[in-house]
C-alpha cells in the first residue's frame, strides 16, 4: 500500500491528506501544536465565553474553490452563514463604501462610480466558475481561458493606487484600497492588486461567509471525515529532519520554506535550497479579540450590518499607511480590518456580548503594543466604542509565530505576496509545489494560489505527487525550472 506523512495541519494540509486518501493512500498527518487546524480553527475564548476565530475568520476564497467543492460540506454539517453586507468601509465625511454580493446592489451605492465598479468586477465575477480553476493554478502553467484571463489582468495587473484612480468617489476608491490592502504589501507595486482583485471577484460571485459556529466546526468536521477515512493524527510533534519520519512514498509539507529548507537539509538541490532560504516574509498582523457589550457603536449603522470592516480612512491614507508599514515604521493610524461574525452568525453572542475580531497590520516583527491603535482607529469611526469594552485578549507577531512557525515575524501569510513571490512561490518553477527531492512537495500558502481558506495548494500538491507516483520520472521531467 503507498504510503504518506502530511507535516502540518492546516487547511492545506488537509486538503492534501483528504486527496491522497481518496486515491487509497494510507495517510498519517504530523502536526507540531496541540490543536490541529492551523489557521483555520477556533478557541473558546476566556472573555464572556465567545467562540473567537483565532485566525481566518471570513472564507470568500472557501465556497467556489474546487477542493472544497468535492466535499460534501452541508452532510458533515457545515453551514455557511452571510452577513447583509460583506465588507464595510467608513469614511470621516460622507456615506460609507459598502460592498455586497450583488454587483448591481454594490453599483447602487457607489453614485457615479456604479458603472465603473461593475465594468471592473462584473465580467469576472460571472465567469467566476471558469476563472476561479485558472487563478487557483500555478501561474506560470496557466493556459486555458486566455481571454478571461486578460480581463481580469486589467484590473489586477496595475497597482492598487493606480486602479483607484480610475473611481470618481471617495467612498469607491477608499472601499477598493481596502480589499486591495489585504496584500499587506505596497499599494504603488504592480500585481498586488491580484489579491484583492481575487478577493472582490470572489465574493461578487460567492459571498463573504463565516462558517456558522466559528471556522473550527470547519476544520473539526474536515478531521471527522479524514478519521473516518483511516488518516492518522499526531500533534505536539515539530518535525525538524525527513530522518524522523517513518517510511514512507510520499512527503507533503505544510510549512514555512525556510523550515522546509530544514527539513530537507543534506536531500534538496542547491538551487532549490537557496531560493527556499532566501524566501522573504511579509508585514505583519497584531490581533485583538474583544468582547464588546451592546456590538460597536458605528457613526453610520449600516456599517453594523457588515461582516468585515476595513478602518483606515481614504485611498490615500491607506497607501501612505501600508507603505509606511512595508517600510518597516509603525504608523500612527495603521490599516485596521474589524471582524463582526455576528452581523452574519447572531448565535455567535453571548447575551448583549458580540464577539469583535480586529487585526492592525503592523511592521514584520513589530515588537510595540498595537491594541490602543485599533482601539483608536474603531473609535474614530465609532465614537463610544472604548466604553463598550468589557474584554480584550491581544496577540503579538512573536506570539503568531510561537503558535504557528508558518507565520514568521507575525506573517499571517506566509511569505511577503510581492509581485513575484505571489505568483509563483518560493521556486521560479513551472511545479512550484516540486521540493526537489524525489517524492517530496511544498503545499503551504507560500505556495500557489497563496494564503486563505481554500486548501487548493494542498490540493494541487497531493495531485502532483500521485501523477508523479503513477509516472515516475517522465513526470518528474516535466519540471521546466525558470
Ligand atoms: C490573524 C489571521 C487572520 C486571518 N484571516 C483570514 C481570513 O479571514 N480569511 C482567510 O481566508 N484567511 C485568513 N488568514 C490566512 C489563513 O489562515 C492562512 O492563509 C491559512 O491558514 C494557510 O493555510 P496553510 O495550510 O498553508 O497553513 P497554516 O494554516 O498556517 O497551517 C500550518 C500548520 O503546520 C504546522 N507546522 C508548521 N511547521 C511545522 C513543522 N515543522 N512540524 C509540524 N507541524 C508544523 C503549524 O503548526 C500549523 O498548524 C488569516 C490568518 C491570520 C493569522
Amino acid at each position: 500500500m503507498t504510503t504518506a506523512v502530511v507535516v502540518g495541519s492546516g487547511p492545506n494540509g488537509l486538503a492534501a491528506a483528504t486527496v491522497l486518501a481518496r486515491a487509497g493512500v494510507d495517510v498519517t498527518v504530523v502536526e507540531a501544536a496541540q490543536q490541529l487546524g492551523g489557521g483555520a480553527r477556533s478557541v473558546e475564548s476566556p472573555l464572556s465565553g465567545l467562540v473567537q476565530d483565532h485566525c481566518a475568520a471570513v472564507h470568500p476564497m472557501a465556497p467556489g474553490s474546487a477542493f472544497f467543492k468535492t466535499l460534501d460540506l452541508e452532510a458533515m454539517g457545515v453551514r455557511w452563514a452571510y452577513a447583509p453586507i460583506d465588507a464595510a468601509h467608513p469614511l470621516d465625511r460622507g456615506e460609507p463604501g459598502l460592498l455586497r454580493t450583488s454587483v448591481a446592489d454594490t453599483a447602487a451605492g457607489l453614485g457615479r462610480d456604479g458603472r465603473r465598479w461593475s465594468a471592473a468586477f462584473g465580467p469576472s465575477a460571472r465567469a467566476f466558475d471558469r476563472l476561479s480553476p485558472v487563478i487557483m493554478s500555478p501561474m506560470l502553467r496557466v493556459a486555458k481561458h486566455p481571454i478571461l484571463l486578460a480581463r481580469m489582468g486589467l484590473v489586477a495587473g496595475p497597482p492598487p493606487a493606480l486602479v483607484g484612480k480610475f473611481f470618481r468617489e471617495e467612498r469607491t476608491r477608499a472601499l477598493f484600497m481596502g480589499v486591495a490592502a489585504h496584500a499587506l504589501q505596497p499599494l504603488t507595486l504592480p500585481l498586488v492588486t491580484g489579491i484583492g482583485a481575487g478577493i472582490i471577484i470572489a465574493g461578487h460571485a460567492v459571498g463573504w461567509p463565516v462558517v456558522e459556529g466559528g471556522t473550527g466546526k470547519l476544520t473539526d468536521a474536515h478531521i471527522a471525515m479524514l478519521r473516518g477515512m483511516g488518516v492518522r493524527f499526531e500533534t505536539g510533534r515539530r518535525v525538524t529532519s525527513l530522518r524522523e519520519l517513518p517510511p514512507r512514498d510520499i512527503t507533503i509539507l505544510d510549512v514555512h520554506p525556510h523550515a522546509a529548507a530544514s527539513i530537507l537539509a543534506g536531500h534538496q538541490p542547491q538551487p532549490a535550497r537557496r531560493s527556499y532560504r532566501k524566501f522573504k516574509s511579509g508585514p505583519a498582523a497584531f490581533k485583538v479579540d474583544f468582547a464588546i457589550d451592546g456590538g460597536i457603536p458605528w457613526r453610520d449603522p449600516e456599517v453594523a450590518q457588515a461582516g468585515t470592516v476595513h478602518l483606515g480612512g481614504t485611498a490615500a491614507e491607506i497607501v501612505a499607511a501600508e507603505r509606511q508599514m512595508a517600510a518597516g515604521k509603525m504608523p500612527e493610524r495603521p490599516f485596521v480590518l474589524v471582524g463582526q461574525q455576528a452581523a452574519a452568525d447572531p448565535a455567535r453572542a453571548n447575551g448583549s456580548i458580540v464577539p469583535i475580531y480586529a487585526y492592525a497590520h503592523v511592521p514584520t516583527g513589530y515588537p510595540g503594543d498595537a491594541s490602543e491603535a485599533i482601539i483608536a482607529q474603531i473609535e474614530r469611526f465609532a465614537p463610544g466604542f472604548r466604553e463598550r469594552i468589557v474584554g480584550m485578549s491581544a496577540r503579538s507577531p512573536a506570539q503568531s509565530e510561537a503558535e504557528n512557525a508558518n507565520f514568521v515575524g507575525g506573517d499571517i501569510l506566509t511569505g511577503a505576496k510581492s509581485p513575484l513571490q505571489f505568483l509563483l512561490g518560493p521556486r521560479l518553477s513551472t511545479q512550484p509545489y516540486d521540493t526537489g527531492v524525489p517524492g517530496v512537495y511544498l503545499c503551504s500558502a507560500a505556495t500557489p494560489p497563496g494564503p486563505g481558506i481554500h486548501g487548493m495548494g494542498g490540493y494541487n500538491s497531493a495531485n502532483r505527487a500521485l501523477h508523479v507516483l503513477a509516472n515516475g520520472r517522465d513526470a518528474r521531467r516535466e519540471e521546466v525550472r525558470v
